[in-house]
């Protein structure tokens, strides 16, 4: 078993690992940290969750330390770039953990937070930066802060980054920073447009992948329920949240005026929710995280601001209240559940209008979805393609997963072998405590054994027959 001391790393931050019970390297680590410690370039395809963080900070630190110079004022040695606040604030408290026996200091700068402290703690020199492309640039240009001591810099998230477009600021800051530096891009996907990136900006990079794209969330246990409209996903999801009250609820609404809508309704309704979304101050944002990692509250309503990078362990059941009109964002918003080793369910809600976008998902992860209650309409697509195994069923190619529902069938065999297969294939760390195995509210928890088991996403008193079911479902699209 390859240790941490194995990968070259020194006694100060072997100390701290120890401390944060880092135990043993993940598969991303094992790989990435003595290429980096040996001063290559890096390309890395990985999601966050399988401990990239660590993957580019514990070498790049060790290396800043070996190197022992103080940066000037206003200057860095490191730069991190990462897409959302929220990413930002994750990586610099991971950073903080590692480099605290030593001398090294982390900076954050984000954007909706106040630009003048910020330029005040740049003001004596960072070794590491860690910042939004926007705002870092407001910074460089206001001359608060230089780049020309950077050595290494870190485009995390390129992927996310890109969407958000941030291409042109991406380029102006990699100009910025010399070019005897060693340069590291992480990215879940690798679009054109980002390995075009990759080819400019670094040099001989060597290539690390631990998880396929669009593989990631193998653990989750992921069902659809086909709505007349909105009403319906507010009464399932209300249901769903009612059979849960132990889980934290992630839900995905498309606009920033349907999350706080949905908040609202949900508190109104005595569920104790918050949102995040592009509307909300950055201290805000933070609040509503901090309760929502806390337990403090358990429904938080989110945009795509939420969906990638941020890590909270605890997510038993991510809703796609709204489908993502880009199918990666679905994968990268159900990755928020079925963290270090845990389960997670994914729920989604589709309407009419979204059969398409459903479809697409299922393309991308070569799987179709289970579904838990109602009936596609009549005459739309259905999940077609290959037959290829995947968490949410085996593809029928009749419009409809393969796997009998409210037969029992899905449960222990299936997930067992998706294990096994994911623990492989994504290469993140299962801690094999099955720890919210029986993440409260799993659809099929109340009405399981001695019952046909229906994994109908909670719907209470469903025993599971699939055409009394959609008769049902048909029946309310009759009246709707
Ligand atoms: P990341 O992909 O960097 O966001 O990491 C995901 C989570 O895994 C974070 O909560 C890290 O603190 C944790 N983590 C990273 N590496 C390890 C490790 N080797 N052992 C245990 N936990 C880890």
């Amino acid at each position: 078993m390859t240790t941490f001391h194995d990968l070259g790393l020194s006694k100060n931050v072997l100390s701290a690992l120890e401390a944060l019970g880092f135990d043993k390297p993940t598969p991303i680590q094992e790989k990435a940290i003595p290429m980096v410690l040996a001063g290559n370039d890096l390309i890395g395809l990985a999601q966050t969750g399988t401990g990239k963080t660590a993957a580019f900070g514990l070498p790049m630190i060790e290396r800043l330390l070996a190197e022992d110079r103080r940066p000037d004022p206003r200057n860095i040695r490191a730069l991190v770039l990462a897409p959302t606040r929220e990413l930002v604030n994750q990586i610099a408290d991971n950073l903080r953990d590692f480099v605290k026996k030593t001398h090294l200091r982390v900076v954050t700068v984000v954007g909706g937070a106040s630009i003048h402290k910020q330029s005040q703690m740049l003001e004596r020199g960072t070794d590491i930066l860690v910042a939004t492309p926007g705002r870092l640039l407001d910074l460089v240009s206001r001359k608060s802060v230089t780049l020309t001591q950077g050595r290494y810099l870190v485009l995390d998230e390129a992927d996310q980054m890109l969407d958000l477009g941030f291409i042109h600021d991406l380029r102006k800051i990699s100009k910025l920073v010399p070019k005897n530096r060693q340069t590291l891009l992480f990215s879940a996907t690798m679009p054109k447009l980002i390995a075009e990136l990759a080819g400019e900006y670094l040099t001989n990079p060597l290539k690390v992948e631990v998880s396929p794209p669009g593989k990631a969330a193998d653990k989750v246990e992921q069902y659809v329920h086909f709505v007349p409209g909105k009403d319906h996903k507010t009464q399932i999801l209300r249901q769903t949240l009612n059979d849960n009250p132990d889980g934290l609820a992630l839900i995905f609404s498309r606009t920033k005026h349907g999350a706080e809508k949905l908040m609202k309704h949900l508190d109104h309704i005595g569920f104790k929710a918050a949102s995040i979304h592009g509307n909300k101050s950055q201290g805000q944002r933070e609040r509503a995280l901090k309760a929502f990692r806390d337990g403090e509250i358990r429904v938080l309503v989110a945009t795509d601001v939420a969906a990638r990078g941020i890590d909270i362990p605890g997510v038993t059941h991510v809703y796609n209240y709204d489908l993502p009109e880009v199918p990666d964002a679905y994968v990268h918003r159900i990755g928020r559940t079925a963290r270090n080793g845990r389960d997670g369910i994914a729920i989604a809600f589709c309407a009419p209008e979204d059969i398409r976008l459903l479809r697409d998902i299922e393309r991308l992860m070569g799987i179709s979805i289970a579904v838990a209650s109602g009936e596609p309409p009549v005459g739309m697509p259905g999940p077609g393609g290959k037959s290829v195994k995947g968490r949410g069923g085996q593809r029928g190619g009749q419009g409809r997963p393969a796997r009998p529902q409210g037969q029992g069938a899905r449960g222990g065999q299936q997930r067992t072998e998706h294990r096994a297969q994911s623990g492989s294939q994504s290469g993140e760390r299962g801690d094999g405590t099955g720890q919210n195995r029986h993440a409260p509210g799993r659809p099929d928890q109340k009405h399981a054994e001695g019952r046909n088991r229906n994994h109908a996403g909670g719907r209470p008193g469903n025993n599971g027959n699939r055409n009394g079911q959609s008769r049902r479902q048909n029946g309310k699209r009759e009246q709707a």
